[in-house]
């Protein structure tokens, strides 16, 4: 049976393409390339899914869960580092930081706006990773426009859409980026329904990594329940300072798993994730796909299978919510797509 859910996109996407980025001091190769998005769009219209092109939004939801500091930075990065010659002074031809105003260096006062542009970067990255090139910021901005375009669906009656978002949102909090992520099209599109009259919202985050933005962002309300499952960061996974079980904010779940966890414990924590929503009695649901946590991933060490994947879309479409799906992570071409198309299908089967 075809893929009904309507599939939400934008060829903007294929702006932000990162040659490289800096860790531990040295360049690697970026692994969020435009191939992703394609890949899964391929997989997707194969399924006979339908694409529908994003619908600009003005700048009011991105500045509900924004600082409107980081935005700005994000949309003027790029030319203010050409315009300040720093590719010629420095050989970088993307933004990135060097300099962090971590509480330790601070010692409580307030930082101030640093006058050099090689500095501007750590007021606003939490890592080097995440590079702004020349057309990251009209990608990401168009990411926040294909989530809320899926949200106007949902909005609208249709009971699920999902948002082909790229670059990932899910690392990003309030007032700061990291981890191939630079707006939060997950949180965006929590808020938005928020807004728009659902009076209780989750936000559900099925990515190998914590979903530390949303966390962040929701912390110190109840309206929006965030729960994640990911790799423990306590076995030495990104994002290290964050994603641990004894973090509970008002409504806030994290379940870490142990390195080498598969189908059966990774399900037995999204039905536990599913529970949690339920209990919340969230009136709509926000999914941040991630398929990173896939056997063969290498950026987790966790082994769900294209079955499992299906079988979590089955979990989380069987509490029977408007749901909005957003891609998150998942960095191997040649099956993210399948991955992808698992999930919905999974979700789809209890429709
Ligand atoms: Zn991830």
């Amino acid at each position: 049976m075809a893929l009904s859910i309507p599939v939400t996109w934008s060829d903007a996407h294929r702006l932000h393409a990162p040659g490289t980025a800096v860790w531990v001091g040295v360049r690697i190769d970026a692994d969020e390339l435009p191939e992703r998005a394609e890949s899964i769009r391929t997989a997707l219209e194969e399924a006979g899914a339908r694409i529908v092109p994003a619908v600009p939004h003005p700048d009011g939801p991105l500045l509900a869960v924004h600082d409107v500091g980081l935005v700005e930075f994000l949309r003027t990065a790029w030319e203010s580092w050409q315009a300040g010659g720093m590719p010629e002074a420095s050989g970088a031809d993307e933004v990135v930081g060097y300099i962090y105003p971590t509480a330790g260096l601070l010692g409580g006062l307030d930082p101030h706006v640093p006058t050099a542009l090689s500095a501007r970067t750590g007021s606003w990255a939490f890592d080097t990773m995440t590079p702004v090139g020349e057309g990251t910021w009209e990608a990401a901005r168009a990411a926040v426009d294909v989530a809320l375009t899926a949200a106007d669906l949902v909005l609208d009656g249709a009971p699920a859409a999902y948002a082909c978002c790229r670059p990932p949102g899910h690392h990003v909090t309030r007032s700061a980026y990291g981890g191939s992520c630079y707006l939060n099209n997950a949180a965006v599109s929590a808020q938005y329904l928020r807004d728009r009259g659902k009076s209780r919202v989750a936000v559900v985050d099925l990515d190998a990594h914590h979903g530390n933005g949303a966390q962040a962002i929701f912390w110190d309300r109840d309206d929006v329940l965030t729960a994640s499952v990911h790799v423990d960061p306590g076995a030495g996974w990104f994002p290290h300072f964050l994603g641990f079980g004894d973090e509970s904010g008002t409504a806030n779940v994290n379940l870490p798993l142990p390195p080498g966890s598969g189908d059966a414990i990774w399900l037995a924590a999204v039905d536990r994730l599913a529970a949690t929503v339920a209990e919340h009695e969230s009136e709509a649901l926000v999914v941040a796909l991630g398929v990173d946590a896939a056997a063969g991933d290498p950026n987790s060490p966790l082994g769900v299978t294209e079955d499992g994947y299906r079988e979590a879309g089955r979990l989380l479409g069987a509490l029977d919510l408007p749901t909005v799906v957003v891609q998150e992570g998942g960095y191997v071409l040649d099956t993210i797509g399948m991955l992808v198309r698992a999930t919905l299908e999974g979700f789809e089967s209890t429709r």
